[in-house]
């Protein structure tokens, strides 16, 4: 019975260690502040077409730390709305933590750090005064969000910057799924790419967004494959990169071996699910309900 009791004990000790965490990646630009304040502001967020207010509030996040809040969403998914006002109706909710990661290239390392530790657990910043003070929390989801805009826009380069990051987060996620063993293993991390910016008319609709991002990986996949050939290593040892046995984490083929287009679908095999939303955070647009949603459906 004392043993029993010390967990006990131990484990009311620590109600935050164990609160699930989301965390927000993807290119600088792409609205990852925009979205943490909105989320943040819940009910008191600003009506869709006042963005100054959202902007004001963004402009308290600008340093380069990843910044973690604290949000809950309704248990009840008819009722999810990051617009909902949970205490006064009274709602049961889930906790989780959203954790911003700096999309800067010579950042990103913290994030991708995030994903292929063999930890089952993701340690949290705390320097936000708005968060609790977690150290360690399971990690349920990502979001990796994308302007939709921009990647319409061909002389931007945003198409290949954005698809780069992705295939090196997809990537730090298939070799998570293959390093995982035993009891101790981390869950698989499902992503959504959130396609933000939908209010821009010249923003790319979300089905064009995914195509247009699975053509660019597989491109890129093409690439790197071809580099390593250059580079003296042999085609067997890019089989095995890829997946044959034992090669599994030797190097960057993103996705299944022997296909020549890449497609979403096919992280399914290290049991990564990737789904693409639409959405926008400023201006008028279905908003960000659908991402918040999916999150609710996954912490
Ligand atoms: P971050 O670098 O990913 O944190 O991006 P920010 O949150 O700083 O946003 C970059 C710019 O995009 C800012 O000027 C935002 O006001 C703007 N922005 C963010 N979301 C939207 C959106 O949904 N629509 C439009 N039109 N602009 C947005």
């Amino acid at each position: 019975l004392f043993p029993i009791i010390l967990h006990f004990i131990f484990s009311a000790a620590t109600p935050y260690a164990t609160l699930p965490s989301v965390l927000l990646v993807g290119p600088s630009g792409a609205g990852k502040t925009a979205l943490l304040t909105l989320f943040e502001r819940g009910p008191f967020a600003a009506n869709p077409g006042s963005p100054e207010k959202l902007d004001a509030v963004a402009k308290t996040h600008t340093s380069q730390v990843p910044a973690t809040i604290e949000l809950a969403v309704s248990t009840d998914p008819s009722a999810a709305s990051y617009r909902a006002d949970l205490d006064a109706a009274g709602a049961t909710a889930k906790k989780f933590l959203l954790v911003d990661t700096p999309g800067h290239p010579k950042l990103r390392g913290h994030a991708l750090a995030h994903l292929s530790s063999t930890a089952p657990t993701v340690p949290t910043n705390t320097s936000s005064s708005s968060s609790s003070s977690p150290t360690q929390s399971k990690l349920k989801a990502l979001i990796f969000l994308v302007d939709s805009a921009a990647l319409s826009d061909p002389d931007s380069g945003a198409l290949a910057s954005t698809a780069s990051y992705l295939y090196d987060v997809l990537l730090a996620l298939q070799l998570r799924f293959h390093r995982r063993s035993g009891s101790r293993a981390p869950a698989s991390v499902p992503v959504l790419v959130a396609a933000n910016k939908t209010d821009l008319f010249t923003a790319l609709p979300a089905a064009l967004v995914r195509s247009q991002l699975e053509a660019e990986l597989g491109r890129i996949r093409k690439s790197r494959s071809k580099g390593l050939l250059d580079s003296g290593v042999g085609a067997d040892d890019v089989d095995a990169a890829a997946g044959g046995a034992g090669g599994e984490e030797a190097d960057g083929w993103l996705g299944g071996y022997g296909t020549e287009k890449f497609s979403f679908k096919e992280m399914m095999e290290f049991d990564v699910e990737v789904e693409v939303l639409g959405g926008n955070v400023l201006g008028e647009g279905p908003g960000a309900e659908k991402w918040w949603k999916w999150i609710g459906e996954r912490v």
